[in-house]
């Protein structure tokens, strides 16, 4: 009895400061305004999709179906040839930028891969995971590849079959890489062994209602696209997609026995849960549920950029944008919202943020300024 006293009391606890961080938290990606309780019931199944979305496979308490729905739909959001996509749900961006640097390299195993100073801190690990040779290239101020560096660094190497790492929303910045260019620089170096992989974790789910377009798709080039789940979608756990071709995907895929399937996926066992989750979001929102949640974003990026500018604050956003950046906070704001800062602060105007929240923001910034001036003041005064 006591345990479980002790349990309880541990539970609520902890229950409590989830929910108090989720409140004030405005500096990652992560959308908090999703209700899946009509779900609930699944969470008392094993689920598990191990195996291939697309093959059948002895192993039945999975959701596979709803995972290949999931797949189709990404597919054809990030325009892919029809007759020609494959992709699966994985644990996040991480791992679906291990998959598209994987395929990659199977297709060219001598590549080099090029990527900006911006890319997200997967790519580097993934790289050396799977021991790639790699160069960085330079970022334009707002975040964005620097397409002439891009473009002398590969005319060095031209020789060597080229992998190009786009980013599709930067970490800090929220820049996006124009897959088009990069195109267009190999295209013009007649670099003809290349691969693009678009890591567009937290844009991709809005990226085709984005005006003017900025391209990123596999129209304008990409062979594979990773985005995050958790992230403008929104889910109680970890998750993320990777769209790639069906040919480029039958080339590294092998059959496993014991499965009855074939082992084209990163991990064995895959989360059976967040297909489920991912494909019920999907189904309620559609395409224009999701581009109302982007409107809403783009609104109040805009809206908080207003605000900081007319209190003095050097804020500003890459076009369209629903990341705002300003100058380095005061560690107890940093704290206080959860703001993600290397040199400079930014706040994300996710779908969950509201005006009124970025007004609570600010009224703590004017706060901490009177402050800073009081003590000013008592300085000279002094
Ligand atoms: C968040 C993020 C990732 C990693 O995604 P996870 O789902 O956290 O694994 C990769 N790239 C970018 C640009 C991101 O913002």
């Amino acid at each position: 009895m006591e345990i479980n006293t002790v349990q309880d009391e541990q539970i609520q606890d902890l229950l409590k400061k989830v929910k108090q961080a989720r409140d004030t938290f405005l500096g990652y990606p992560v959308s908090k305004d999703f209700d899946f309780s009509e779900l609930n019931e699944f969470l008392k199944y094993p689920i598990n999709n191990l195996g291939d979305p697309f093959e059948d496979s002895t192993y039945k308490v999975h959701t596979h179906e709803m995972e290949k729905e999931v797949i189709n739909f990404f597919a054809s959001f990030f325009r892919a040839n029809p007759k020609d996509y494959w992709g699966y749900v994985t644990n996040g961006g991480s791992e679906s930028n291990l998959y598209g640097l994987y395929i990659a390299r199977e297709l060219y195993p001598k590549a080099m891969v090029y990527y900006s100073e911006s890319t997200h801190y997967s790519v580097k690990k993934n790289i050396h995971l799977l021991n790639i040779s790699s160069i960085t290239i330079r970022s334009q101020e707002n975040g964005e590849i620097d397409y002439q560096d891009l473009e002398s660094t590969l005319q060095l190497n031209r020789h060597i079959p080229a992998i190009i790492l786009t980013t599709f929303g930067t970490t800090m910045m929220e820049a996006k890489d124009d897959v088009s260019k990069v195109k267009g620089i190999l295209k013009k170096l007649a670099i003809q062994d290349h691969y693009i992989h678009c890591d567009a974790a937290l844009s991709g789910c809005y990226g085709p209602f984005i005006e003017p377009r900025i391209p990123f798709d596999f129209q304008d080039g990409a062979d594979s696209i990773s985005i995050s789940g958790h992230k403008f979608i929104g889910s109680p756990f970890p998750s993320g997609v990777i769209i790639t071709k069906r040919t480029l995907k039958d080339r590294i895929s092998k059959g496993i026995s014991y499965i009855g399937s074939y082992d084209t996926t990163i991990t064995g066992s895959r989360n059976g849960h967040s297909p489920l989750f991912l494909w019920y979001a999907i189904k309620k929102l559609g395409i224009e549920g999701l581009e109302k949640r982007y409107q809403h974003c783009e609104e109040t990026a805009s809206y908080c950029v207003d605000r900081l500018t007319a209190l003095g604050i050097k804020a500003w956003r890459n076009e369209k944008a629903i990341t705002v950046v300003f100058p380095k906070v005061s560690q107890a704001i940093k704290e206080k919202w959860q703001l993600a800062t290397e040199d400079v602060s930014h706040l994300i105007c996710m779908p969950n943020v509201t005006k009124k929240q970025i007004d609570e923001f600010i009224e703590d910034l004017m706060i901490e300024n009177a402050l800073e001036e009081n003590k000013i003041l008592n300085n000279i005064l002094c």
